[in-house]
């Protein structure tokens, strides 16, 4: 295979041209080869180097790297052949490069992927109008100078990786072509720009931002349509808007506006935000934390740790188990406590989730075998976030690692929550096989938050249900409200058809008094003890009678 990254062709391809660079990547060895031209203008150490998905991404400007790993990863998996995406890349004198990737996955006689050859083109020294939609490209826009007041509109579909990757590339170009003609039908006298991948620019002169909102505001209804109208399936749009002065700068009012978008991705799921000056701090300390959490996974998960909450049996005077919870201490004073909820969606954003997630899980499976020594029938969970399913190394890793610890994987729970289930069934239930054809347990957490609760409970085979904190912190003590008869029924629902149950967020007595009569397997909570690292909960341990 090597000389496959040898061949003549290579040398021939890789001089054809000078804003073209190719790369070549045998994924069963993971040696890559990459241009001389590439080399040269990236900065990159070397031709052939190993795991070239890891190495790039350092050179991905971080706001775009879910970009290139949403669309790498299914590649890498086997799972689509063809790649094409469109992000900012740093070259050797930290410039940040448009460049447009594409690439295609070659299987060998058994259908494995064996091979990867991509090709990059910078995309400024491409032509003014975009193949696919022949609107002008973003980097027109990028050129434009702006000398009257109006408004600039980012807008792009919601959740086109998972049209593409459930209908296919084609299919999520038909969906872009009809947004870009919905934009352009809602925006008469306007210029309208292909910003970038599934991203459109409008501009608008003398058109102010309330306007330019319920622009927006149509063309998602013409997206919610498209199922009537073109018989494609309905979708959404999310946009960023701006005001424009004269004189703005169109790089600068561009990251404005994507700022916006991202925002407005963020918090709303789906949905519109104009520019403000909060939305830019909110959206600078994302960076910045972003970037210090890469740095802290690069020093080896330096600052990252676990802390344990214990879980009681019903009884509420027995500690079955505990929950690994990560914490961060921030390297960087200026970002002060940054806690999971935080934390989290950024590292799944900038891939740092894979790493970190590897690194809980061996300290989870670690602490298990010490406390599986002491403790008969310990139970020690772990959360797992949807993202490293899809590294199919990520679930092997895990029955490997218990190996390695002689851990007992009865008393292993892995912990997904629900809302994530809704991506991709058939990759969630062939995870969920593997892992329970070890014995190791699977607890569908913060249940009752998603939106097909009921769905994944009759369609995924589990073994814990977690019931949402919110749900068990809204007891209060009135019997006749809503939340009780929530949890009451999960619980018995549960118990009918043989899940066990956790109730979280037992933060008082009454609470505790009032879910007791449920029958819930364990109770988690405030109430108990706060999550605390390794010498505190064996404190724990030792108040709650557990001993050898
Ligand atoms: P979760 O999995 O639902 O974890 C329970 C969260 O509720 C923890 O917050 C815990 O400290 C908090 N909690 C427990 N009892 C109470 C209570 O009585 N009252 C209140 N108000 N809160 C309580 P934490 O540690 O901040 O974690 C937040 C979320 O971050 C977790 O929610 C989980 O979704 C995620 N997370 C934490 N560690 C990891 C991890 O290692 N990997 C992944 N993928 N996600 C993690
Ligand atoms: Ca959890
Ligand atoms: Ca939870």
């Amino acid at each position: 295979m090597s000389d496959i990254l040898d061949n003549y062709l290579f040398d021939a391809l890789a001089n054809a041209s000078e804003n073209t660079f190719i790369y070549v990547s045998n994924l069963k060895t993971g040696m890559s080869r990459w241009s001389r031209h590439a080399v040269d203008f990236w900065g990159l150490e070397e031709e052939y180097f190993e795991d070239a998905p890891k190495v790039w991404l350092e050179h991905i400007h971080p706001d775009d790297r879910s970009i290139y790993l949403d669309s790498i990863n299914p590649i890498l998996d086997g799972k689509i052949d063809q790649l094409s995406c469109q992000y900012r890349a740093k070259n050797r004198y930290g410039e940040y490069i448009w460049v447009e990737s594409k690439g295609s996955l070659v299987r060998d006689d058994h259908g494995e992927p064996s091979l990867y050859a991509g090709l990059m083109s910078r995309i400024d020294s491409q032509s003014k109008y975009d193949e696919l939609t022949h609107l002008l490209t973003g980097v027109e826009l990028l050129h434009k100078s702006f000398e009257d007041n109006g408004s600039l509109m980012l807008i792009g579909a919601d959740g086109l990786r998972n049209i593409n990757s459930r209908h296919g590339l084609r299919y999520g170009n038909s969906i872009l072509k009809y947004l870009a003609d919905s934009i352009v039908d809602n925006t008469p006298g306007m210029i309208v720009y292909r910003f970038r991948g599934d991203e459109f620019a409008v501009y608008g002169k003398n058109v102010t931002v309330q306007e330019m909102s319920k622009i927006y505001k149509k063309v998602n209804k013409c997206c919610g349509d498209a199922e009537s109208i073109e018989g494609l399936i309905s979708f959404s749009a999310s946009a960023g808007i701006v005001q424009i002065t004269p004189g703005d700068d169109a790089s600068d009012m561009l990251s404005k506006a994507e700022l916006s978008l991202l925002h407005a991705k963020e918090m709303y799921k789906s949905g519109m935000a104009i520019y403000s000056e909060e939305i830019e701090q909110k959206q600078i300390r994302k960076n910045t934390v972003s970037e210090t959490l890469l740095h802290s996974i690069k020093n080896g998960c330096k600052g990252f740790y676990l802390v344990y909450q214990p879980i009681l049996s019903n009884t509420g005077d027995t500690v079955v188990g505990c929950e690994s919870l990560l914490r961060w201490d921030a390297p960087n004073p200026a970002i002060g406590a940054c806690y999971p909820d935080e934390f989290i969606p950024i590292l799944e954003k900038n891939g740092g989730i894979m790493e970190v997630g590897s690194f809980v899980m061996r300290e989870a499976i670690k602490q298990a075998s010490v406390w599986q020594k002491k403790f008969k029938n310990f139970s020690v969970s772990f959360n797992v976030s949807y993202f490293q399913l899809e590294d199919s190394q990520f679930v092997p890793s895990i029955i490997k690692t218990i190996d390695e610890f002689g851990v007992n994987p009865e008393y292993i729970t892995v912990e997904l929550t629900e809302s994530v289930l809704n991506v991709d069934t058939e990759l969630v239930r062939k995870s969920f096989e593997m892992l329970k054809s070890k014995g190791i347990k699977i607890a569908l957490d913060d249940f009752g938050t998603g939106n097909s609760s009921f769905w994944t409970l009759h369609n995924i085979d589990i073994d814990i249900v977690k019931l949402d904190q919110s749900f068990i912190r809204g007891l209060g003590s009135n019997e006749a409200g809503i939340d009780y008869a929530i949890v009451e029924s999960v619980g018995l629902m549960c118990n009918r058809v043989g899940y066990k149950t956790v109730a979280e967020g037992v933060e008082t007595d009454d609470i505790w008094k009032m879910i007791s009569r449920f029958e819930f397997s364990g109770l988690q909570g405030y109430l108990f003890s706060r999550p605390v690292v390794i010498a505190e909960f064996e404190k724990i341990l030792d108040k709650y009678n557990m001993a050898s």
